[in-house]
């Protein structure tokens, strides 16, 4: 059972965390002063997306002496959305912000982003990096394209350079809580609510330890769920495609008749078959971008949830300091 936002705890540090063994220790030592400095009531909800190394084993050691940490598990790795979400359900702080576990983003900056929420109102303040200076160079071109489709996909609203690092008002996180979406990309989907919001500039660091957690086909599955959750344009290409295709065909079909009528009709193996090819190719990509627009309608009707919680401390009957064994968990579907 997921707690109901309580009124006493004022801050939420959602953080997921996948195969983050080597980086949690030195995240600790950073995050808990600096959370203990802003005086406020907090806690920090450790989503364990389904790690298979130590992440599991530690944090629950590392939450016998840390009792405003808490520890969600999930099944099976879900992935850095998904965990997200897991977190952000949990989450019963005011205030809850998201930071990765790898010390990229400073947690020393969460107590600016309160203070900053607090003092003007603010229902998002969003962590902007102001150079990507420690990012592969391939991280950066691929981000740069990204952000940039982004702001013409969804709009202005979106910050460039701003990932999943931010702090949410209780009303925004209910507002988030509150759409159906199955595959959220928060990145878009935050400043797409329209709250009111600020934003804090930082450095982007080196990650601590370990290594990413993103290859590749994770940043591909990102940028093609934040394309098609957020626009249908895709499609609208296949369109132009085929009549640029049917103006091209017209063009070719007026070209083969008059090379006919000046009786040329043997050579054209060529062209025929770039044609064909050309065709076959178009033909492909459209059945391909269709293939993903019916499989999210699939996946929405399907409606099954994106993560399932074996395990959250706060369900601990008593808060001991020495960790119990879990108990059998229970199937705790949320969306
Ligand atoms: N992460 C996760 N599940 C995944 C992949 C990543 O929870 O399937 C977490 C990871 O532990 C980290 C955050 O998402 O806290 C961002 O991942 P990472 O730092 O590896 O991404 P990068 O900074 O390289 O883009
Ligand atoms: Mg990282």
């Amino acid at each position: 059972m997921t707690p109901a936002p309580d009124n006493r705890t004022e801050l939420s540090v959602v953080i997921p965390m996948y195969n983050e063994q080597e980086a949690l220790p030195a995240l600790v030592a950073r995050l808990r002063p600096a959370l203990d400095g802003t005086g406020v009531r907090y806690e920090v909800v450790a989503v364990n997306d389904g790690s298979t190394d130590g992440t599991s084993a530690l944090l629950r050691e590392l939450r016998g002496e840390w009792s405003e940490l808490r520890v969600v598990e999930l099944r099976r790795n879900s992935g850095h959305q998904a965990a997200l979400t897991a977190g952000l359900h949990s989450a019963v702080g005011a205030y809850v912000a998201s930071i990765d576990a790898d010390l990229q983003d400073p947690p020393e900056k969460i107590a600016e982003m309160l203070e900053l929420a607090r003092r003007d109102d603010l229902d998002i303040v969003y962590g902007v990096r102001s150079d990507r200076s420690t990012d592969s160079g391939f991280k950066r071109r691929t981000a740069g394209l990204y952000y940039w489709l982004m702001r013409r996909l969804v709009g202005k609203r979106v910050p460039s350079q701003a990932g999943d690092f931010r702090l949410l008002s209780r009303e925004a996180v209910d507002a988030l809580k509150a759409l159906p979406d199955q595959q959220q990309v928060y990145r878009l989907l935050v400043p797409w609510l329209g709250f009111r919001s600020g934003q804090v500039t930082y450095h982007r660091d080196e990650r601590v330890a370990g290594e990413t957690k993103y290859p590749l086909s994770k940043m591909i599955r990102l940028a093609v769920d934040s394309i098609t959750n957020f626009s249908a344009a895709p499609l609208r290409i296949a369109t132009w495609l085929g009549v640029a295709s049917f103006f091209a065909c017209f063009g070719m079909s007026i070209a083969t008749l008059a090379v006919h009528l000046a009786g040329h009709t043997v050579p054209g193996w060529t062209s025929l078959f770039v044609g064909m090819l050309f065709i076959g190719g178009i033909q492909l990509i459209c059945v391909g971008l269709l293939g993903e627009y019916i499989g999210r309608i699939y996946t929405a009707v399907q409606s099954r949830p994106t993560y399932f919680i074996g395990y959250d401390s706060a369900d601990d009957g008593q808060e001991s300091a020495n960790f119990a064994a879990p108990r059998e968990p229970e199937l705790t579907e949320v969306r």
